[in-house]
């Protein structure tokens, strides 16, 4: 029987991911539609349909796109080499990569030149790891294994992480890394984002009490992913659903307490709703916010879009 519901603090969308949505949509009224979009904006299923709805395209080649249109590229960053194949291709790039990514992309540049061999840990496949990949040589390790397995050819190396790593399992592979290579160092501020350390904080602390948690995300979104994680690890069943039509009964029903965040690409009107839901269908009326810290994080419209 369901008693009480608690509501992570912070959660869902990060400044990144508000400006990148800000971006289309600000494209959409002053370019008009169709604006095409490389790659999906934000990993979440429901902004993309919400946006197409507006008029944006999401496209994965470049050859989709047609000549002098405007293309976006999405928050996660791209291959390096693909702005330059737009330009040439005669389109209108715009570049909604958040400024953190971007961060990473001008170490790794940095380093690089000052002739640092580069140790990235980051997820093979996603979207940002391709994209930071892409600015210089580079390894990239994602387990412990891969640790073992990696050979550095010189004494001179840095570690760069991905920005939505857990920042547990993150710290474990720094750790091996450090005690294989003494002589790596490490950047000197944390690549690993505000948003996703904060969102992690908050679900540890909501996993202590809470006896279930309901992450509102899209199985494409590593941060949404880490969660569930992060909750497990603390010995919590947690479930990344989507919305609420993929909630399933059977996860609650031993629950006292359920627990529910969203990552940094999840809406809040979904977790609103599926609060909603779990207060009629379960007859709930205590609904608490856990507090783990405030944010208060903007970035910077791109040129092409600020207001004159
Ligand atoms: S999760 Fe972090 S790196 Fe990714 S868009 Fe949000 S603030 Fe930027």
């Amino acid at each position: 029987m369901v008693e009480r519901i608690i509501l992570a603090n912070p959660r869902g969308f990060c400044a990144g991911v508000s400006r990148a949505i800000d971006i289309v949509e600000l494209a959409l009224q002053k370019f008009g539609k169709p604006i095409y979009v490389r790659h999906p904006i934000v990993h979440n299923i429901h902004v993309v349909r919400e946006l197409e709805k507006k008029g944006a395209v999401f496209v994965e080649s470049l050859d989709a796109v047609p000549t002098g249109s405007y293309v976006i590229f999405s928050a996660h960053g791209s291959p390096a080499a693909l702005r330059q194949e737009a330009v040439l291709k005669g389109l209108k790039p715009i570049d909604a990569v958040c400024p953190l990514v971007t961060k990473v992309h001008v170490e790794a540049r940095r380093f690089a030149r000052n002739g640092f061999e580069i140790v990235y840990i980051g997820h093979r496949g996603h979207q940002e790891a391709i994209g930071v990949t892409s600015i210089a040589p580079m390894h990239l390790v994602e387990t412990l294994e891969d640790v073992e397995n990696l050979v550095l050819a010189s004494d001179k190396a840095v570690i760069l992480t991905q920005t939505t790593l857990s920042v547990d399992d993150a710290r474990k592979l720094v750790e091996a890394l450090k005690k294989k290579y003494p002589f790596i160092t490490e950047t000197p501020k944390e690549d690993i984002c505000y948003a996703t350390t904060n969102r992690q904080g908050a679900v540890k602390e909501l996993a202590k009490q809470a006896d279930v948690i309901l992450v509102i995300g899209s199985p494409t979104s590593s941060n949404s992913v880490r969660l569930v994680e992060t909750a497990t690890a603390m010995g919590k069943p947690a479930y990344l659903i989507n919305d609420k039509t993929e909630l399933q009964e059977g996860w609650i029903t031993n629950a006292k307490i359920v627990g529910v965040t969203s990552g940094a690409s999840g809406p809040e009107d979904l977790v609103l709703e599926l609060v909603e839901f779990l207060k009629e269908k379960f007859n709930v009326t205590k609904v608490e916010n856990l507090v783990h810290t405030t944010e208060n994080v903007e970035f910077v419209l791109p040129d092409e879009l600020k207001e004159k």
